[in-house]
């Protein structure tokens, strides 16, 4: 089969590997399409050579069920990304992420993948492959279990520092959900996409102090609900400071060091602040549920692109020229 090579200095290669084969347990499913993901960047910007890729929001259809009672030869699939073992409680309750063995799978861009039966999600007839992997993926997974943790309600304002994929995701999720969305980021292109997907006010933090726009749009009293999407100690920094009292923040971006002063920041002002990584293979149903209310999912792929121009694909994105880029992977 055909896959992707990162090879890092952001370079990135289109090589020939043996077929995977499924061992027992396991279904061989043809990959249709494979998103970019933020967390990529690292690999492609690194210094080091990966064994293939970082790809892991793919869906396709699977072409070998022979190790498996749960799945048949053509059925259309999303791959959840973390793999838990399948055998313990958190596993049982549909949580891989909890799972203390779990394992990420392996690089999607690539023409198959061989996989663990219980992480494939069903995809029906009304959901596209694009659609499908925002569904079982990132794309989407991250920002609606954001959305359970945030718990805005409609009317409140909520601000999303940050307008990658992630951060669009957020907004999409939060105004379809009926709140205002305020989105904060240095692209035009990417503010601009922000209003594409939902946000009904954009602050470019190039030009303007954000802290004084929100301020001001909000009347002094900034917003209820912030989302971080940077993953950048900066962007930590500011989504304490638009948050208003009892107001509460969201960590999307992968931090890790950051500095916060607990009186002022969150014990003067009950400020909550909370984790959120990746989502619950069981909550799978409820995002399709959402779907089917009219929630504009496809949206976020913005570019698309054949395996064969993949390098192309991760050039735009780590220029930030892109949404969410798609690899048609059999193209
Ligand atoms: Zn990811
Ligand atoms: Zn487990």
């Amino acid at each position: 089969m055909l896959a992707a090579q990162v090879l890092g200095g952001e370079r990135v290669q289109v090589i020939e590997v043996p077929d995977p084969v499924p061992a027992a347990g396991q279904v061989l499913v043809r990959l249709e399409v494979s998103l970019l993901c933020g967390s990529e960047m690292h690999g492609y910007r690194g210094d080091k050579a990966q064994a293939t890729n970082g790809g892991h929001e793919p869906a396709g259809v699977v072409v070998d069920a022979s190790g498996s009672r749960r799945w048949r030869m053509g059925d259309r699939v999303g791959i959840h990304a973390v793999w838990g073992c399948g055998q313990c409680e958190w596993c049982a309750r549909g949580i891989y992420t909890f799972c203390s063995s779990f394992r990420g799978c392996p690089g999607a861009h690539a023409g198959l993948m061989a996989c663990p039966d219980h992480v494939l999600l069903p995809l029906p007839d009304d959901v596209d492959f694009e659609v499908g992997a925002l569904l079982a993926g990132d794309g989407l997974g991250v920002p609606y279990h954001t959305s359970q943790r945030l718990r805005c309600r409609g009317g409140d304002t909520v601000v999303v520092v940050g307008c990658g994929p992630i951060g669009l995701g957020n907004i999409l999720v939060q105004s379809f959900r009926g709140a205002r969305v305020i989105a904060i980021d240095r692209v035009a292109d990417r503010l601009a996409m922000a209003r594409e997907v939902g946000a009904a006010e954009t602050v470019d933090a190039s030009a303007v102090d954000p802290l004084e726009a929100i301020q001001e749009l909000t009347a002094g009293r900034l917003a209820e609900g912030v989302v971080e999407a940077t993953g950048v100690p900066a962007g930590f920094a500011l989504a304490l400071k638009l948050v208003g009292k009892a107001g509460t923040v969201a960590c999307c971006g992968e931090n890790r060091d950051v500095t916060l002063n607990v009186g002022n920041d969150l014990i003067r002002r009950d400020i909550t602040v909370f984790g959120s990584w990746f989502f619950h293979f069981r909550e799978f149903p409820e995002m399709l549920d959402l779907y089917r209310r009219g929630l504009a999912v496809g949206k976020l792929v913005t570019h698309r692109y054949p395996l064969a121009r993949i390098g192309e694909a991760y050039a735009d994105f780590a220029a930030g020229r892109v949404g969410k880029p798609a690899i048609l992977v059999q193209s």
